[in-house]
């Protein structure tokens, strides 16, 4: 059956509609759920009402394609561990930049055989090829620093700045001159030129920005989109790449402000380390003036407390310790103490990871509290408990000034009146920066996996002892 292009259009209108809900239901946990359906539907009918379209005149291909990719996707979707979200966020950029490359070019040797190129198709041809490149090899650094390819720590060199602005004006110059002329070698030196950008972009930028980089490449992404959709005059592609674009702008924009950086800090500040450091446990924390403490000292000043405070991290993600702290909350909650999970917003390793794994976990919206809210009650709290988290309780970043992460807000944790890290061993978090917080007073670590340190603690909850 074909549409009309009213018909599609109409569709296409609808479409946005529901995206753009869908984005304020992605605002909240607890709208969330419905907020993915609605963008479910808006794409059923996008690809519906393409696909029914005048423009599409044989289907073949396009099944082929939709099988690969509904089986890729599903594979992927369904095996990917919550750790490892960031990077296939990372490699689906990749895949929506290499498409606008790939669509850009095609388009360009199609329309120049058919002698249709016109100066406004042309300027959107190049703006797409350059914006797609980048976006597709800074994804791929991306993926390969997250997963731990390439190293994590920023790679930098003499000149690097000076290089990489010189081969953006270069590329800048071969974009203007293809669309004036169609040149062959400047289509080709231009690709190659945006493609090298993206790389040498995003490999100075250490592992601790990464999600900041993540969501920048976001809306490169939704930007060669959005370009990919003026030259094939699709408008939902263009709306929706739009959308993208400004939303993950917009993340960008909160998360510099909640490490309190600038963005051009985070591009060209070469901040951040690679994970880990040196490999030590209860001695070496012992040798530092650090005091390890059991589940039973922790369980003593939960049991009667009036408030503990959770504060999850990319170590409670790691050991998948959200049921065993939902068993706990309720194990507490049954003795009148008051539970509060606490998040930072760039815990773990992805915007909203903590808030995800919470919420699979059924911990009530309202027991979740981000950074500002939750701040000003650590002072009257009896317990912190630190879930595998690190560098969002670090105080450096607010006391010492050479610091790499000073500036960032913090969880004041180190106020509540005992705090207890549950970690494994002394190794730092993800800007590889040493916690002061360890060395203060009220502080114990409890070593070992989150997820069996939790369970212990049920068990001490509900008196079997440990
Ligand atoms: P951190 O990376 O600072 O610390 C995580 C801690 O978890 C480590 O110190 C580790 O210590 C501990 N850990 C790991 N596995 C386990 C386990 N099985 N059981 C118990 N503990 C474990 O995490 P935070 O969430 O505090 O901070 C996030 C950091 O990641 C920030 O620096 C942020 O900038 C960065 N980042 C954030 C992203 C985001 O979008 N949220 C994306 C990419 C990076 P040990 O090894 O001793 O167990």
């Amino acid at each position: 059956m074909e549409i009309s292009a009213n018909t599609q259009a109409l569709a296409y209108l609808v479409s946005a509609v529901l995206f753009i809900f869908a984005l304020k239901g992605l605002t909240h946990p607890s709208s969330a759920r419905q907020g993915n359906y609605l963008g479910m539907l808006g794409m059923l009918i996008a690809i519906v009402a393409t696909l029914a379209g005048s423009e599409v005149t044989s289907y073949g291909f396009i099944i082929a394609g939709v099988v690969a990719g509904a089986l890729i996707g599903g594979v992927l979707a369904a095996r990917v561990q919550m750790t490892a979200m960031p990077q296939l966020v990372a490699a689906l950029h990749s895949f929506v930049g290499m498409a606008a490359v790939l669509v850009a070019i095609g388009t360009f040797l199609n329309r120049q055989a058919a002698d249709t190129l016109n100066a406004v198709l042309m300027g959107e041809l190049s703006a797409g090829i350059v914006i797609g490149a980048i976006t597709f090899s800074g994804s791929v650094v991306a993926f390969g620093k997250l997963q731990g390819l390439i190293s994590g720590a920023p790679v930098r060199f003499a000149g690097q700045h000076h290089l990489n602005a010189l081969m953006g004006v270069l590329t800048l110059a071969l974009a203007v001159h293809f669309a004036m002329t169609g040149s062959m070698t400047s289509l080709i030196v231009m690709t190659l030129l945006a493609f090298i950008l993206g790389f040498t972009l995003i490999i100075p930028i250490g592992g601790a920005d990464m999600p900041v980089i993540i969501s920048m490449l976001n809306s490169y992404s939704g930007w060669a989109a959005a370009a990919t959709g003026f030259t094939l005059h699709n408008n939902l592609l263009i709306i929706v790449g739009a959308l993208v674009g400004f939303s993950g702008a917009i993340l960008s924009y909160i998360m510099c402000r909640a490490m309190n950086r600038s963005i051009l800090n985070v591009v060209f500040g070469g901040f951040g380390s690679e994970t880990g450091g040196q490999e030590s446990a209860g001695a070496v924390a012992a040798d530092k003036g650090v005091k390890s403490a059991s589940v039973e000292d922790a369980i003593y000043w939960m049991d009667d407390a009036n408030r503990v405070i959770v504060i999850p991290g990319y170590g409670m993600a790691v050991a998948q310790a959200q049921h065993a702290l939902k068993e706990m909350m309720e194990l507490l909650e049954a003795k009148n103490v008051e539970v509060r999970f606490a998040i930072h917003p760039v815990a773990g390793r992805m915007p909203g990871h903590m808030n995800v794994l919470l919420a699979e976990a059924d911990i009530p919206y309202d027991h979740v509290l981000e950074m500002d809210e939750i701040n000003p009650e650590f002072a009257s709290t009896d317990v912190a408990l630190v879930v595998g988290a690190n560098d969002v309780v670090n105080p450096a970043a607010k006391t010492d000034s050479s610091s790499p992460i000073y500036g960032m807000p913090i969880l004041e944790a180190g106020k509540a009146r005992h705090v207890y890290f549950l970690k494994r061993s002394m190794r730092p978090g993800y800007s590889g920066v040493d916690n002061l917080l360890f060395y203060q007073d009220n502080v114990s670590l409890i070593f070992g996996d989150a997820k069996d340190t939790i369970e212990g603690m049920v068990t001490a909850l509900k008196g079997g002892g440990h």
